[in-house]
């Protein structure tokens, strides 16, 4: 366990200079105060939990104080903003602070978000508001604890600091942690920006720090490519097995490592809705739920491009080819499992997609749905939540070919049943009036909300006694909150 002293910096992005970043300074904000800290993510940089309670913490967390190893660097990238490129973005409120390494040998990026303005910062403040900074740290780290690729998050630390946006609110910030906050928007700046030789540093970069095993490749570029192709497959995958709406999948927002990262206006499905749009601004649903599935491809697309000077277009345009049949491939396996299946058959996608379709418009929960599936053996379960339906002759439909294929997938006791199912069905999602109602308190002041929801949140399969209220459907005012991009 180290001390907060004892962290040991290796900056292997600042080493690449000032074509791919900046040095600015954080700003500091008024009054630091620790809101929440995660201990899962501090015990990621061999960090003892007991350092979160220092004053010291929220200090450089607040950017305050910096660690003389520390190199804070603001990335230029670019990207495709709802469709349309934009030449010039990067880091206009972040700082990366560093890359520390743990005893493991892992490089965890330290950057800090809310750090104030930046070259990159065009017309914004450079500024994070509490809650969104809430809403970030508790999305990575419930998805981390869902088994879904993400950055995570350290800490959140709150201030007095004013922060204009629709109303006046008050400044924080989160400590991100990733292996690197590299985005497909880098290699699309150098790319669009004709600059070849820094475009090969940082492919050169990238694939030696974070896909050494493609080195031994014939096209290493290319086996790096397919890599990106693979996860980002397999992460949109989970996203629509376990309901979440990224809500910004800009390519700027897209990590080269196949994680979920940057959140904005992101929710988890309450009802199942396939047409669910979370971003308020979003007015045409280009980032609606069903459609993050194309267009998980198209950003692929767009970095293919970017790549052309490396990989053939025919080689380029094969590997895209792999992603709609790797994420099916994904998608179903984790449906099965979600309804119990052990064994695959031919007509499983069907299944599933008949079931969805029940779900569609009527108000049935989504998560709940698949844990009270798991809680009694098939033909009980299906018999209670029938009346959640409002298609009762098609849900009967449904359940009986769900028995029979129950029945079919093997021989297993009612116990075994509902602990395969409660393993892969969460009955804790991070529900939007669930974060609604620990950012009101954190707002005021009580931060013990957050912390809470945080706990449970780090533990989704597990019932937890005395958490029942943290497993409920929203209530009116909580099912249509409307969560905009202005964080
Ligand atoms: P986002 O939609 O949060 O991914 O941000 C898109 C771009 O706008 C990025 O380059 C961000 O750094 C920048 N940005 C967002 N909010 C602010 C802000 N308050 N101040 C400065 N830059 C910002
Ligand atoms: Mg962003």
């Amino acid at each position: 366990m180290k001390a907060l002293d004892e962290l040991t910096f290796d900056n292997r992005f600042a080493r690449l200079g000032d074509a791919f970043s900046t040095h600015v300074l954080p700003e500091p904000l008024d009054e630091p105060r620790l809101v929440v800290a995660s201990s899962a993510a501090m015990a990621l940089l061999d960090l003892d939990p007991a350092v979160a309670e220092t004053p010291v913490f929220a200090e450089l967390f607040s950017g305050h104080k910096l660690w003389a190893e520390a190199e804070p660097r603001a990335m230029v990238y670019s990207g495709h903003q709802f469709g349309g490129y934009t030449p010039q973005l990067g880091d206009g409120r972040g700082l990366l602070l560093g890359e520390v390494y743990n005893a493991a040998g892992e490089h965890w990026d330290l950057h800090l978000k809310g750090a104030g303005m930046t070259p990159y910062s065009r017309m914004g403040d450079g500024r994070a508001v509490l809650r969104s900074s809430i809403r970030e740290f508790l999305a990575s780290e419930a998805l981390h604890a869902l088994g879904i690729p993400s950055s995570r998050a350290l800490c959140v630390v709150g201030s007095s600091t004013p922060v204009w946006r629709e109303k006046q609110e008050r400044g924080a910030m989160v400590l991100r942690l990733a292996h690197s906050h590299i985005r497909f928007g880098h290699f699309e700046y150098f790319y669009y920006t004709k600059k070849p030789e820094q475009q090969a540093e940082l492919a050169e970069h990238v694939l030696n720090l974070h896909y050494p095993e493609c080195r031994e490749q014939p096209e290493p570029y290319l086996a790096m490519f397919r890599e990106i192709v693979e996860r980002n497959a397999e992460m949109i995958a989970k996203w629509q097995a376990y309901g979440f709406c990224h809500g910004v999948m800009n390519t700027d927002n897209m990590s080269i490592l196949g994680i979920t990262f940057d959140f904005g206006p992101f929710a988890f499905l309450d009802d199942f809705d396939a047409h669910f749009i979370c971003n308020h601004s979003d007015h045409e649903g280009r980032y609606s739920f069903s459609n993050q599935v194309p267009i998980g491809q198209w950003n692929l697309s767009a970095l293919a491009q970017a790549l052309t000077p490396f990989i053939s277009v025919d080689a380029l345009k094969e590997a895209l080819g792999l992603y709609l049949p790797l994420y099916q491939a994904h998608y179903l396996d984790l449906m099965r499992r979600r309804l119990g299946l052990t064994t695959a058959e031919e007509d499983d996608q069907k299944l599933v997609e008949r079931l969805l379709k029940l779900m569609q418009n009527s108000g049935v929960d989504y998560t709940l749905f698949f844990r009270r599936l798991g809680d009694e053996p098939a033909a009980l379960a299906v018999a209670r939540l029938r009346d959640d339906f409002v298609d009762l002759a098609g849900f009967d439909a449904w359940a009986e070919l769900y028995k029979a294929r129950v029945a079919r997938d093997g021989d297993y006791s009612e116990v075994q049943r509902r602990e395969r199912m409660h393993a892969v069905n969460p009955l804790y999602i991070l529900r939007n009036y669930l974060a609604q109602n620990a950012i009101a308190a954190a707002e005021s002041g009580d931060y013990s909300e957050v912390r809470r929801l945080h706990e449970v949140l780090s533990k989704p399969f597990e019932e937890q006694p005395g958490m029942e209220q943290y497993a409920q459907r929203p209530p009116d005012w909580g099912k249509h909150l409307e969560i905009s991009c202005s964080s």
